[in-house]
């Protein structure tokens, strides 16, 4: 039973829902105010705080497919507080201060998202249970405790580690020897609050042109596939597919993500693993996977299957090779040995873009009218929102607490050219996959192809 009874298709998510058909495509040229490239978390929320804060202006959104179509319609719902690049990485180029303040407004973000969904009746299935990360093995283990003292260092995160024990009464993972617990993280179902973000911002005047596809972007406009948009100030928020446009193919690799859904788990299944609260689950392995507890019953579980395709192609539906699958499932029922039996409803991937340091970035340059956020390699479900909220500010002109906070106009060098990329990224996931084995198998410190892999790829 290792296949998926269905692969591709965008998403469980949108499977669940039924997939949206493309509304409003731009019918010739025409002169705005904004253009928001990307309808995805972050340019629905680009478009949803820039018109609070200006209603007077323009607004156009354009999506290539039917809005929530990226990876904020595939991804494993984890609206996390958790910092891309971690707090340590940022100390070592900005004060500490600031660092404590952009954890704190990640924070926030999280509560955003909530207050955003419950005034406007959104139904994004959120359960607040904060997230679970186990360690499994020595090597984790020692990881887990270093994640500790970190978490003491940063009392902003309010992580905590648990024994054995407490950890088990969360969720019982088998072979758990010690885990940590994050308290600022819900659950959510992606594609419920992509569609109920998307109709919010419709509901309050922002047009989002869908089945339109971007080919350049410049000063003062954006040319598609149906006319072009002339506009006083342009976002890109093309994130993983940011490599397609012209100019930008080295600027964020596009990484894949792979997710499975099982069927809904019997009530003795959810007996024997506990999981009562809903907390999202991570293991501390180097190619880790993440999981949720469905509100239809399920486990979702992703990890990172075939990492990357050569010259930055993206695969545009989400299908995924059985291999997979079967990874997937195998973390599953080592995790959980008591869902042997369960089967695999639907498998699908996506693509997040990730920048040559590894950390997100939002900015906006008032010269030329061109802002952009992204890069939030796989962790920007909350990262979203506050980039948004944070363009809006930059675009109305307006400086506030969110626009010199360290993430903030960074920009990374840009990735090696082809074939170096592939083997670098082939190989850095190939010595983390070693790593795991190796530590699963008994070392009792974090393998030294782990931390070389960190060092070249810049990720450490
Ligand atoms: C499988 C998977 C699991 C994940 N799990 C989590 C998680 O649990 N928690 C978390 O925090 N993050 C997670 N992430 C990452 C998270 O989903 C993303 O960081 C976030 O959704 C990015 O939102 P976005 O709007 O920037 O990009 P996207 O959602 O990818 O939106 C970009 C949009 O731009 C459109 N577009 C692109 N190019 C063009 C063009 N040329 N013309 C017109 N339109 C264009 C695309 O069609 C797309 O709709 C996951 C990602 C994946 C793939």
């Amino acid at each position: 039973m290792s296949s998926a009874r269905r692969t591709g298709g965008v998403s469980y998510w949108w499977a669940d829902l039924g997939l949206p058909e493309p509304r409003d495509p731009l019918a010739g040229d025409e002169e705005v105010d904004v253009a928001v490239v990307g309808a995805g978390y972050t340019g629905l929320w680009t478009a949803y705080y820039l018109r609070e804060l200006r209603p007077d202006l323009d607004i156009r959104v354009v999506e290539q497919r039917f809005a929530g179509y990226g990876a904020s319609g595939r991804n494993g719902g984890w609206l996390s507080a958790s910092v891309t690049g971690g707090l340590d990485g940022y100390a070592r180029t900005h004060p500490r201060s600031e660092v404590a303040r952009f954890q704190l407004a990640m924070n926030d973000a999280v509560d955003e998202v909530i207050r955003v969904v419950e005034r406007y009746g959104i139904d994004a299935e959120v359960r607040r249970g904060g997230t679970l990360l186990v360690a499994r093995n020595a090597a984790q283990a020692t990881r887990a405790h270093a994640a500790g003292a970190t978490a003491r260092r940063w009392p902003e995160t309010g992580a905590r580690l648990l024994d054995a024990d407490a950890a088990d009464a969360r969720i019982r993972v088998a072979g758990t020897q010690v885990a940590l617990w994050e308290p600022h993280c819900a659950r959510i179902h992606p594609a419920r609050l992509a569609r109920g973000l998307t109709d919010t911002v419709r509901a309050r005047g922002v047009r989002i042109h869908e089945g339109t596809t971007v080919r350049v972007i410049a000063p003062g406009r954006v040319e598609t596939d149906r006319g072009t948009l002339r506009a006083r100030h342009i976002i890109r928020a093309t994130e993983g597919f940011t490599a397609r446009l012209a100019g930008e193919r080295r600027t964020w690799v596009p990484m894949n993500s792979s997710m499975i859904v099982t069927d809904p788990l019997p009530e003795d299944a959810w007996a024997a693993i506990g999981w009562e609260h809903h907390d999202t689950l991570e293991d501390f392995a180097h190619v880790y996977s993440y999981a949720q507890r469905t509100a239809d019953g399920r486990i979702a579980i992703g990890g990172r299957g075939h990492p990357y395709r050569f010259a930055s192609r993206t695969d545009l539906d989400g299908d995924i090779p059985d291999r997979t699958v079967q990874h997937l499932r195998d973390v599953l029922c080592a995790w959980f040995p008591p869902l042997r039996e369960i089967g695999v409803a639907h498998a699908w991937s996506g693509v997040l873009g990730v920048p040559r340091n590894w950390r997100a970035t939002v900015g906006y340059d008032a010269a030329s009218g061109l802002g952009w956020a992204g890069g939030y390699v796989g962790t920007g479900v909350t990262a979203t929102n506050l980039a948004g909220r944070t363009l809006a500010d930059l675009v109305a002109g307006e400086r506030t607490e969110r626009t010199t906070l360290p993430w903030v106009d960074q920009r990374a060098r840009t990735w090696e050219p082809e074939p170096l990329r592939w083997l670098g990224i082939h190989g850095l996931y190939r010595a983390y996959g070693l790593a795991d084995r190796r530590e699963a198998r008994g070392a009792r410190r974090t393998s030294w192809i782990a931390r070389m892999g960190d060092r070249i790829s810049g990720r450490g």
